[in-house]
């Protein structure tokens, strides 16, 4: 079976073709989910969503592009709201230079800030990174993100990247940029790590895989990140679901799963 690891599904665009996802999951053997948070104004929605749907779990942190007043989080508050049965993680958070540009100290104290908060509240970080590699693997450093272990999603860095993580005990995750023709150096990472260091995700509605990019992405997709690792691995899908939904719940132990 499979867990889509990092996801937005709780997102309101969703609505109403849920009975079709759910289903279309349930053919893919895609078995849960983890709808990550982005604002705090949409962690009362995240939460709700996973408290209403078997294994859908979700986590609560403010991503480094969100800019508006109210998801300023202090420490306290992430481990208050993380204490749900159903929060597993602290996120995403991280760096995005992509998006936003210098000065950025405010995107940095942060990211910070989560992993001290991830670290009290002992989950794990899910690390949003875009163009910003070195600034995120030191600030995962600085502040001793082992401690509390964290995935690096949709991995788009290079190998020294992932080696760094690796060392720290860190995931990575893939989304389904794996599968692009000109994604060689994202390739060349899956398949080279341990297999027991990877995840896979939709991080959807966003980044549909081959054969659906451009269209709108959702959970049941990730087998189509799951078979591109297989392929680049020359190893069985089945391989691929075994290892990255037993690695899902070592990383994610507080996620409970209902058969
Ligand atoms: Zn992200
Ligand atoms: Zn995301």
């Amino acid at each position: 079976m499979l867990i889509d690891s990092h996801c937005h599904i709780d997102s309101p665009e969703f609505v109403g073709e849920l009975p079709r996802i759910f289903s279309e999951m349930e053919k893919n053997n895609v078995k849960g989910a983890l709808t990550v948070c982005c604002a705090l104004r949409e962690f009362p929605r995240c939460l709700s969503f996973s408290k209403s749907h078997k294994n859908i779990w979700c986590s609560v942190g403010v991503h480094p592009s969100t800019d508006d007043d109210i998801s300023e989080a202090t420490i306290g508050e992430l481990v208050a709201l993380s204490t749900d049965e159903k929060v597993v993680g602290i996120g995403e958070c991280g760096l995005d230079y992509y998006y936003n540009s210098e000065p950025l100290d405010w995107q940095r104290e942060r990211f910070a800030l989560h992993i001290q908060a991830a670290r009290k509240a002992n989950l794990p970080v899910i690390v949003h990174s875009r163009d910003a590699n070195e600034d995120t693997m030191r600030i995962l450093q600085d502040n001793h993100a082992e401690e509390c272990r964290f995935v690096l999603h949709c991995f788009c860095g290079d190998q020294k990247m992932a080696q760094v993580a690796l060392e720290m005990g860190g995931y990575i995750s893939f989304s389904g940029i794996v599968t692009f023709k000109n994604a060689v150096d994202i390739q060349s990472v899956a398949s080279s790590i341990p297999l027991e260091r990877i995840l896979v995700e939709t991080d959807c509605p966003y980044l549909a895989p081959v054969p659906f990019r451009g269209k709108r992405n959702d959970p049941s997709k990730v087998i189509y990140v799951a078979k591109k690792i297989a392929e680049l691995r020359s190893i069985s899908l089945e391989e691929v679901e075994e290892a990255t939904t037993e690695n899902f719940f070592r990383l994610f132990s507080k996620a409970r799963y209902e058969g």
